[in-house]
């Protein structure tokens, strides 16, 4: 196979161009075009090579053209690819076992616990939703700084104002309240609450970790009010933090878990699981979709949970995360204040605004990275990066940031 893309024969620039004449400018000019990918490594249209520590923004969990998913994609598309949800697949049902099994770990032995499948993780999000008016209640308290996606749903509870003026009226009643801050949530959750919605750990906002009593105190708050506690794994859950839901490392059950990103390691899929008497909101008719749950996305997702189970991933997760971190600190460089996050989804937080500088600095020499706010850097390589990758991105991160500071 070749590094670039041969068989056209044409370049980063003029792909780069018929991509602005024809893309819908929602995502602006793309940084790269990529051709092919191999674990954690992805190549350009020019035949460059990147180490990708960002895995499609936490998506490529296993590396990119992971054999063992492709080939359980393959066999699964050649024998039976779509059926819609008139009909249901041994697939889509094996799935859906092995998440509630994963997602009601700490639950109650019997406590109902069922799934529902989506291609997105904003789709997730939209399942909880509309599930959260089941109850009969309408408001939702969301924390400031999240984000949860790009449907009007989704969009209505998530923060940042540029993403939402455009499209108001959303749907309401959205109460904001800082995260992490338990005394503020006592405050503002009452009877009429339908939900409380939060991340394990804010990504897009900077990799920002509330404290460890928050999610406990989400629990206890929601449940003494009758709301529910939906928590959305979309970017932190398949192992992206060191458990399989982040969540889990406080030993906290959720009624409401969506997840996405990690589940098909590329191949698009969303699920909303929801655990308890959540599990029995929906009725017949009352939600639906024509791919969710599609047999193909379910191979993968079951080929995704198996490897991680094959590998000790989980393991694995916690052991890169803390030497990143530990490595990336012992540097003593004064332009890094801090390393946040768990397992591999870490923030690096700069003591200037050198995010954008130092992420496009990271692309011409051959890692990815990004930089979600401007004094912070998100590393998300996949969740078989090696020991040798995480080191040598530590050495090269000293050279990042004195380009960035010359850019
Ligand atoms: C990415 C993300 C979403 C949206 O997922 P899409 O697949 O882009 O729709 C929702 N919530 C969180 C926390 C995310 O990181």
């Amino acid at each position: 196979m070749s590094n670039g893309d041969a068989a056209s024969g044409l370049n980063q620039q003029e792909w780069g161009a018929r991509y602005d004449r024809t893309i819908m400018n929602t995502f602006g000019h793309p940084k790269r075009v990529l051709v092919r990918g191999e674990g954690a490594v992805v190549w350009d249209a020019d035949g460059k090579r990147y180490t990708d520590f960002l895995a499609g923004i936490a998506v490529n969990a296993l590396g990119h053209a992971n054999p063992e998913v492709n080939r359980a994609v393959a066999e699964q598309m050649n024998t039976l690819g779509h059926i819609s949800n008139i009909f249901a697949s041994p697939t889509q049902i094996r799935l859906g076992e092995e998440l509630v099994a994963l997602a009601s770990r700490e639950s109650a032995p019997g406590t109902p616990a069922r799934v529902f499948f989506a291609n997105s993780g904003t789709e997730a999000n939209e399942a909880a939703f509309k599930a959260t008016r089941m109850t009969g209640r309408k408001k939702i308290v969301a924390m400031i700084g999240s984000f949860h996606g790009r449907s009007m749903g989704s969009l209505a509870i998530t923060y940042n104002e540029h993403y939402r003026k455009p499209f108001e009226p959303l749907p309401g009643e959205i109460i904001w309240t800082p995260y992490g801050d338990v005394a503020a949530l006592e405050k503002v959750v009452d009877d009429t609450v339908a939900a409380v919605v939060t991340e394990p750990i804010q990504g897009e906002n900077g990799v920002i970790e509330p404290p460890d009593d928050f999610l406990p105190a989400v629990r206890r708050i929601t449940a003494e009010h009758g709301a529910l506690m939906w928590i959305d794994e979309v970017q932190t859950g398949m192992g992206r933090c060191g458990e399989w839901f982040a969540h889990q490392r406080l030993d906290v059950v959720p009624d409401l878990i969506s997840v996405a990103k990690g589940l098909g390691n590329g191949f698009p899929m969303g699920a909303c699981i929801a655990l308890g008497p959540a599990a029995d909101l929906f009725g017949p008719g009352e939600h639906g979709t024509t791919f969710g749950g599609n047999p193909v996305a379910c191979a993968a997702g079951l080929a995704v949970i198996s490897y991680i189970k094959s590998h000790d991933l989980l393991d694995h997760v916690k052991q890169m995360g803390l030497r990143l971190a530990d490595k990336v600190m012992s540097l003593d460089d004064p332009r890094i204040a801090t390393v946040r996050g768990r397992g591999l989804l870490r923030g690096i937080v700069l003591t200037k605004p050198l995010g954008a500088e130092a992420a496009a600095a990271a692309l011409e020499a051959g890692w990815i990275i990004n930089s979600p706010r401007p004094s912070v850097l998100r590393i998300a390589p996949p969740l078989i990066v090696t020991a040798e990758q995480i080191d040598e991105f530590v050495d090269v991160l000293p050279s990042l940031l004195d380009a960035a500071e010359n850019r």
